[in-house]
C-alpha cells in the first residue's frame, strides 16, 4: 500500500498499514526510514520517554575500538552504509545530522604504543596516523597526551536530533502515535492481519524495536540478556575548543558551543538504577586526569544499552508468532549498525 492510499484508510481511526514498528528509537528510526523508500505504509508508536538509551547516546562510530585498537566488526561493510543512509535523510529533510571527521585517541601505555606501531602498517593502515602533538597546548594534561594518534574516519550522529526529525517525517503523514502498547495485551493476532483496536489500526506485520524494554516483554522472554547501564555527562568546558571527538579514558564530544558530551561508563549489575554518584565521579575523575582546563558538570544522564548474549544485533521472526518481527541487541553501536540492520531484517522477513 502506498502512502496516499493510506492517507484515505485513515477517516476515523488509523486504518490499515503493511507495517506497525513498536518502538522509535535507533533501531525503529532506522526501519522506518529503510521501509519508507522501499514505498511501504508504515505506522511508528512510541512512549516518549525523556531518557532512552537513544536519547542519551553520543552517536559516536568509531573503526577502532579498546585498548588494544580493535577495528570495529565489519567496518568496512558499516560505516559506508551508515553515512550513505544519514546523508540520504538529510538531504531529504534540509537537516544537518552527522558530522564525520578525524577523532583523536591518546595512548596511554607503552603497550598500547606498541599496538599501534604495529597495526597502523596492517589491519589499520589508512585509518590512523601519529597525531600532532597536543601535550604541550596547555589544554590536556601532558602526561595524557603524550603519544596521541588520529583516527580517520569517524561519524558523530546528533541521535536526539535524528529522532525528532524522523517523528516529525511520521507526523507529517499521520504515520505517528505516542502510546504505549501492553504487548501482547494490545494486539490481536486475526486471520487477516494483526489488529491493535486502541489504535484502531490493522497492519501485515509488527517490529518490535523496543531495546532493553523488550525485557518484560513475554513474546521475547528467550532473548538472552548481557545489558550494560551507562552513564554520560553534559559539561561546561569554555577553553578546550575541540571540534574532534577526544578518546583519552573518557571520550569527549562537542555538542555545541561550550557543550561537551562526556562519557561514558559501562555497569553489569545496577541495571535498574539511574543516574549514580559513584558515575559521575568516575567520569570527573577520569576527566580530571586528561584536562588541564576548568570544566563543570551540567548535566548527568543513564540507560541501558541493549546488550545481548550472542553479540551481532538480533533481527528476523519472531518464533511461533506469525508476522512478528524483533529488531534488537544494539548494544554499543546502534548508531552505526541500525541503518545495515534494518535492511537485513526486512531481507530476513522476505518484505519486498
Ligand atoms: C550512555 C550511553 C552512550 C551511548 N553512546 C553511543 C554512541 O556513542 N554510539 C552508538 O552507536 N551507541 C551508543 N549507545 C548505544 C545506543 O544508544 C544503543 O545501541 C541504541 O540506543 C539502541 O537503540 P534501540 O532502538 O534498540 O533502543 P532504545 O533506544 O531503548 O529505543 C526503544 C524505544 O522503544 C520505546 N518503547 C519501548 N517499549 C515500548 C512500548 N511498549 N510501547 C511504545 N514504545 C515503547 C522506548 O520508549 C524507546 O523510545 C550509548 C548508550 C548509552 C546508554
Amino acid at each position: 500500500m502506498n502512502t496516499d492510499e493510506h492517507r484515505s484508510d485513515c477517516a476515523g481511526g488509523v486504518g490499515r498499514r503493511d507495517v506497525l514498528i513498536v518502538g522509535l528509537g535507533l533501531a525503529g528510526a532506522a526501519l522506518a526510514w529503510t521501509l519508507r523508500r522501499r514505498g511501504a505504509s508504515v505506522f511508528v508508536v512510541d512512549r516518549e520517554e525523556q531518557v532512552t538509551s537513544s536519547r542519551i547516546a553520543a552517536g559516536l562510530m568509531t573503526c577502532v575500538t579498546g585498548q588494544r585498537l580493535v577495528k570495529s566488526w565489519r567496518w568496512d561493510e558499516l560505516w559506508p552504509f551508515a553515512v550513505e543512509f544519514y546523508r540520504g535523510i538529510e538531504a531529504e529533510t534540509g537537516t544537518s545530522l552527522l558530522d564525520v571527521g578525524p577523532m583523536v585517541r591518546f595512548l596511554n601505555t607503552d603497550a598500547e604504543r606498541e599496538i599501534f606501531e604495529k597495526k597502523r602498517k596492517g589491519e589499520l593502515a589508512g585509518l590512523v596516523c601519529a597525531a600532532p602533538n597536543l601535550e604541550a597546548d596547555g589544554r590536556f594534561q601532558p602526561s595524557a597526551a603524550e603519544g596521541a594518534i588520529e583516527i580517520l574516519p569517524g561519524g558523530r550522529l546528533r541521535v536526539a536530533d535524528y529522532l525528532n526529525v524522523t517523528r516529525e517525517m511520521l507526523q507529517r503523514t499521520d504515520s505517528y502515535r505516542c502510546a504505549d502498547l501492553r504487548l501482547p495485551g494490545d494486539v490481536e493476532l486475526a486471520a487477516d492481519g494483526i489488529r491493535i483496536p486502541s489504535l484502531d489500526l490493522v497492519v501485515n506485520r509488527v517490529v518490535l524495536c523496543l531495546g532493553f524494554a523488550a525485557r518484560g516483554c513475554p513474546w521475547l522472554d528467550w532473548l538472552r540478556w548481557n545489558p550494560a547501564r551507562g552513564e554520560i555527562l553534559t559539561v561546561d568546558i569554555p577553553d578546550l575548543g575541540e571540534d574532534r571527538v577526544v578518546h583519552a579514558g573518557v571520550w569527549i564530544a562537542r555538542q555545541q558551543g561550550t557543550r561537551y558530551r562526556v562519557g561514558a561508563t559501562y555497569d553489569w549489575k545496577s541495571i535498574d538504577s539511574g543516574p549514580t554518584e559513584a558515575g559521575r565521579a568516575d567520569l570527573v575523575g577520569r576527566l580530571e586526569r586528561v584536562l588541564r582546563v576548568p570544566f563543570e558538570v551540567v548535566g548527568h544522564d543513564s540507560a541501558v544499552r541493549p546488550i545481548l548474549h550472542d553479540l551481532p544485533p538480533l533481527i528476523g521472526p519472531v518464533p511461533g508468532v506469525p508476522n512478528l518481527a524483533v529488531f534488537n541487541g544494539l548494544g554499543s553501536k546502534g548508531t552505526l549498525q541500525a541503518p545495515f540492520f534494518a535492511e537485513e531484517l526486512l531481507r530476513s522477513i522476505g518484505f519486498g
